[in-house]
C-alpha cells in the first residue's frame, strides 16, 4: 500500500502518520522531518534548507524527490510508504510516480485531510513534541496526560518548530494554495481521491483512515 496524505501545514498528516505506522506497520515518508534533519548539520545544504523552511517556502523539487527515492530503496518490498508533506508541487507529484515505478510500486491511494484555514493556525501554533520520542502533542487539544511529562517516554523534554510561528504559518499556507492543491484534479482524474473531514478529533480522522484503507 502506498498512500499520499495531502492537506495543508496543521491538517494532521504528522499525527495521522504516526498513527497509520502503528497500527499498520506501514513506513512515513516525511519530507519534513528529513529536512529538518538537514538543517541541523553545519553545512551551506543545511543552512540553506534552515532558510528557506524558516520563511515558510519550499525546497527545490530535486532535492526532496531524491531523498524520498533514497528513502524507498531501504525499505522491504511488502512495505506500506505513507507520503507525508510530498508530493508538493506539480513537478513532485510527476517525480513521485518515476520514482514508485522505479521501485516496483504504485499509488493506491490519495487521502486530502479537509480543514477549515481559518482554525488551522491556532491548531499549529499550539503544537510541540517530545524531544526524546517524536510523540506530538497540542496545548489545548491534545496535552501529554501529566503535565511536562512525555505520555510514551516519560521524558520532560518537549520542543516546538521554529517554522510554528504565525507568519510563517501564513506562508506555508499560501505555499499550499499556489503549488500543492493544483495537484489534486490530477489525482482525481486517475479515481485515487478520498477526503477526510480532517476537522474531527484525532481518533475519529483515524478511523475514517483506516476505512478507506480497509
Ligand atoms: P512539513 O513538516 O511537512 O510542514 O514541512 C516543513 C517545511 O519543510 C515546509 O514548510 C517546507 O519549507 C519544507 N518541505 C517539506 N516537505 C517539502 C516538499 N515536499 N517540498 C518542498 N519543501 C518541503
Amino acid at each position: 500500500m502506498n498512500i499520499i496524505l495531502l492537506g495543508p501545514p496543521g491538517a494532521g498528516k504528522g499525527t495521522q502518520s504516526k498513527g497509520l505506522v502503528e497500527r499498520h506497520a506501514m513506513v512515513q515518508l516525511s519530507t519534513g522531518d528529513m529536512l529538518r534533519e538537514t538543517r541541523k548539520a553545519d553545512t551551506e545544504l543545511g543552512r540553506k534548507v534552515a532558510d528557506i523552511m524558516d520563511s515558510g517556502g519550499l525546497v527545490s523539487d530535486d532535492i526532496v524527490s531524491a531523498m524520498i527515492d533514497a528513502k524507498l530503496a531501504e525499505m522491504g518490498e511488502g512495505q506500506g510508504a505513507i507520503f507525508d508533506g510530498y508530493p508538493r508541487t506539480a513537478a513532485q507529484a510527476g517525480q513521485l510516480d518515476e520514482i514508485l515505478a522505479k521501485h516496483g510500486r504504485a499509488l493506491d491511494r490519495v487521502i486530502e485531510l479537509e480543514v477549515n484555514e481559518d482554525a488551522l493556525v491556532e491548531r499549529i501554533t499550539g503544537r510541540f513534541s517530545c524531544a526524546n520520542c517524536g510523540t506530538l502533542y497540542h496545548d489545548t487539544a491534545n496535552p501529554p496526560k501529566v503535565e511536562g511529562v512525555c505520555d510514551a517516554c516519560g521524558s520532560t523534554d518537549f520542543k516546538r518548530r521554529p517554522d510554528d510561528n504565525e507568519e510563517t504559518v501564513r506562508n506555508r499556507m499560501a505555499e499550499y494554495r499556489a503549488k500543492t492543491a493544483p495537484i489534486l484534479p490530477g489525482y482525481e482524474a486517475r479515481g485515487i481521491v478520498t477526503r477526510v473531514d480532517g476537522m474531527a478529533g484525532i481518533d475519529e480522522v483515524a478511523s475514517a483512515i483506516d476505512r478507506v484503507l480497509a
